[in-house]
């Protein structure tokens, strides 16, 4: 059958409507901008520039070859680029007809984490992530709405990148849209049909799985174990139960497309395929996605890829793993999810995003109030202490980086090892976070010290550090736009999950402090505690009594128990 087989191209050219032809040019116009741009592998890097008179080891025998799990071949893999210093990225993208939930946010910030490292590491990236406007749920949901289908999944395409901009998700090279590109994909369901791959039943036409002797390889599944996708409806005038939907015929009320088949719509899986093709070509470097697209979803795309073209290639399948609650998969059809706007609503969306690296993108990771307070808790101590570091340098007049203590050096270039070690092992955030401990309790030392008369090296070794984790978290998609605005939001979101307003606080410090000055102890410590119990922690000090959110107390104890 392979040898049979033609690749289909992206018809630019050729248009069989108006509508078409716009979002040809536009792919055109894209693609054209994204691999003009060529840019220099090695010579482009600024990463890490502080200089210092110690061993400071050359930024670029720092950066390691990286290497990705790929569930294709179930190991790690030296990750290397068809073309060189080039990287074309395909992942799928959200059905349009609500808000997002956590799940996809970890989907999209794992991704994200991966766009950015790969930057870092000089790749030029085409990361193309679709939109999925064409879909039964999108149907059902404008029904029920009384609402055009294209117009909601617009609508919820904005709310997502929205989602996406808080989440601090680069966006990405190329966004395209299903009912913008119908004529690729019914150029891809001829080339499929033409080359035996496939059949037609009334209005219909199916892929048959059994013309693709690999069918299973990604998932490990062998066709007798298939069920139909759980997206597409079983249909009894399927030659093999496997076998699923290119094209659907127009069913009343629906939104529909003219084909050489009749009015109809696509099937989900090959608006991936035909997406990736017009976009990237049938060859790129890396395809990714929730680890519950691997069946039915990449299986199909894959199949359907090698069926239009036997030139497809695709290096590296990356697949992240779920959010789980209570050690079940999150997801809309569960009825068990959170939807991003319900998470920032009472956290900050850094403190998220630091959540949900802070375990391997590969594992499953538990949702829960204790694991966003201690995120949230984490990042106001790390903004806070980077908001001092910074503080601490301006006031210093800083004009030039030199003289770095060898303790500082030897700190930075520990920390500097792990993260990029860490990173280029199949992207092991969780390990960069830990190891921030270090570079924030040197500076927190710097910083509190009293034996400081050095003011000159301790503001030089801040500044240095300051620097360093900052770079670490743009790595890792965590820098604030401020440290100031980062902490105030943080303030401001405790203060609504504590129910209190800053006044409140402020008021019940007042109230401790008359205590206090009356000996009233006991008075005293049970308004500490009343806010301790909320999320707010009181910090005495000479210059007067601090506030900053906290674990809530009744948590801490849970945390406690659990490590
Ligand atoms: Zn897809």
């Amino acid at each position: 059958m392979l040898n049979l087989l033609k690749c289909y191209k992206p018809s630019f050219p050729l248009c069989s409507s108006t509508s078409i032809c716009a979002s040809k040019a536009l792919i055109f116009t894209q693609t054209h901008k994204i691999f003009t741009k060529n840019l220099q592998k090695s010579t482009t890097r600024t990463y890490c520039g502080v200089s210092g008179n110690g061993e400071r080891k050359g930024e670029s025998s720092k950066l390691k070859e990286l290497w990705l799990y790929n569930t294709m071949s179930k190991r790690k893999e030296l990750f290397k680029p068809k073309v060189e210093g080039q990287v074309g990225m395909y992942v799928c993208g959200v059905t349009a007809y609500d808000f997002s939930h956590i799940g996809h946010a970890r989907v999209y910030v794992s991704v994200d984490v991966l766009f950015r490292y790969l930057r870092v590491l000089g790749y030029e990236v085409n990361y193309v992530r679709n939109f999925t406007d064409v879909d039964d749920k999108i149907i059902s949901r404008a029904n029920q709405l009384g609402e055009d289908p294209i117009g909601l999944s617009k609508r919820f395409c904005e709310e997502f990148h929205q989602d996406m901009e808080d989440l601090h998700c680069l966006p990405p090279s190329v966004e395209p849209r299903v009912s913008d590109h119908i004529s690729h994909i019914i150029d891809m369901i001829k080339q499929i049909l033409d080359n035996g791959c496939a059949y037609k039943t009334d209005a219909d036409v199916y892929f048959a799985v059994d013309k693709f002797p690999h069918y299973g390889r990604l998932s490990g599944r062998k066709i007798g174990d298939n069920r139909a996708g759980e997206r597409v409806a079983i249909d009894t005038r399927k030659k093999n139960p496997a076998d699923f939907a290119l094209w659907k015929s127009a069913k009343e009320g629906e939104p529909f497309w003219e084909s050489p088949w009749g009015p109809g719509r696509p099937g989900w899986h090959i608006e991936c395929s035909a997406m990736s093709a017009a976009y990237l070509g049938y060859s790129f470097d890396i395809h990714g996605g929730g680890m519950d697209l691997i069946f039915p979803h990449h299986e199909n795309e894959i199949a359907q890829n090698c069926a239009a073209c036997d030139k497809s290639d695709i290096s590296y399948w990356i697949h992240n793993g779920f959010v789980t609650i209570d050690s079940e998969k999150m997801s809309k059809s569960l009825g068990n999810f959170f939807t991003i706007r319900q998470v920032i609503d009472l956290y900050h969306p850094l403190a998220l995003r630091h959540f949900l690296i802070g375990t391997h993108y590969r594992s499953p990771i538990n949702y829960s109030d204790l694991q966003l307070e201690s995120a949230s808790e984490r990042i106001f101590y790390i903004y806070q202490t980077l908001h001092d570091c910074e503080d601490f340098v301006s006031q210093n007049n800083v004009t030039s980086m030199g003289n770095i203590p060898p303790q500082t050096i030897d700190c930075i270039n520990n920390f500097e090892d792990i993260l990029f070690t860490a990173m280029s092992d199949d992207l092991h955030t969780p390990d960069v976070l830990a190891a921030l401990s270090d570079p924030l309790k040197t500076a927190n030392d710097l910083l509190h010290t009293k034996q400081g008369k050095k003011a000159l090296l301790r503001r030089e070794s801040l500044g240095a550090l300051e620097k360093t984790m900052r770079n670490a978290l743009t790595i890792l998609g965590l820098m604030p736009t401020g440290y100031t605005e980062a902490l105030q939001q943080l303030k401001e979101k405790a203060l609504k999950r504590a129910k209190l307003t800053k006044e409140e606080v402020l008021s019940k410090i007042a109230e401790r402090n008359t205590s206090r000055k009356n000996k009233e102890y006991e008075k005293s410590d049970a308004i500490r505690k009343e806010l301790a119990a909320a999320g707010i922690a009181l910090m005495d000090s000479p210059e007067g009594t601090k506030w900053r959110p906290a674990i809530p107390s009744g948590l801490q104890e849970q945390l406690a128990a659990t490590t």
